[in-house]
């Protein structure tokens, strides 16, 4: 029996970019636009939040834009975030406040997903341990070494495991090392994968395409969560969500419905 009472998709920036970040090979010189997203699980034992996406400050502040968005530095340029995107604000319009998460679960720890922590006082944050390990390398530039520095209360993950009753962790390296996907049962609808950066686009699962920036070049590690992620939905009958798919976004529920 599922724990799962309520998810909503949450829209926190939008970002323009080559297409060939999110899909490997495949569409350079063409620009896309891609929503940054958060995604929030209400549940009979708490809430739990999928994803914080960016540090506000970093975006809004000049002299912090410079420093982290430094085009010498950070070629992708950065994101457009308003203050209404922030994740305190998308709690507010719902009654609650940063103190109401219980659990904070990263996908990976990329500028565009783990940013936002700051928003989120005083939870557990799950992430692979791996994860960790490779942010503080840091493996890529999209780790945003401020992001994590603070005083969090990691909780380390390495195998599969369930959040709650209907909320599991899925392994899915590639784009990153220790990168995490979840699987979520709904009250009454279809099984929802959040398959995160391991699938940008419904390209990349429809035609297998690995994700731009793979983890260590590990095309094959990408391409096997791919295929992971395909087979478990094919198993459970869950609808698969691509995770920066301006498209796809658009035929979710739109905030503050929620899918249930
Ligand atoms: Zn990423």
């Amino acid at each position: 029996m599922t724990a799962v009472l309520r998810l909503w998709p949450l829209l926190t920036a939008t970002h323009r970019y080559d297409k060939s970040i999110s899909t490997r090979g495949r569409g350079q010189g063409e620009r896309i636009e891609a929503p940054i997203l958060a995604y929030l699980i209400e549940t009979t034992q708490g809430r739990i939040l999928f994803d914080v996406g960016c540090d506000y400050q970093k975006l809004a502040d000049p002299a912090l834009r410079a420093k982290w968005y430094d085009p010498a530095e950070f070629p992708m340029g950065p994101p457009q975030m308003s203050e209404e995107q922030r994740l305190p604000a998308h709690f507010a319009r719902l009654g609650l406040t940063p103190a109401d998460i219980d659990l904070v679960f990263l996908s990976h720890l990329h500028f565009d997903h783990a940013g936002g922590l700051c928003d989120v006082c005083g939870c557990d944050v799950h992430v692979h341990e791996a994860e960790l390990a490779a942010a503080h390398e840091p493996a890529d530039d999209a780790y945003f070494a401020d992001d994590f520095a603070g005083d969090y209360r990691w909780k380390p993950q390495r195998d599969e495991y369930d959040l709650v009753p209907g909320v599991r962790a899925i392994n899915t390296p590639g784009h990153t090392a220790g990168h995490m996907s979840l699987l979520i049962e709904l009250p009454q609808g279809r099984p929802v994968i959040l398959a995160g950066d391991a699938a940008d686009l419904t390209e990349n699962l429809e035609d297998e395409i690995a994700p731009g920036l793979c983890w260590r070049d590990r095309e094959d590690l990408a391409l096997a969560s791919i295929r992971k992620l395909k087979a478990t939905a094919a198993e459970t009958d869950a609808e698969l969500w691509p995770n920066h798919d301006m498209a796809f976004w658009r035929t979710l529920r739109r905030f503050p419905e929620y899918h249930a």
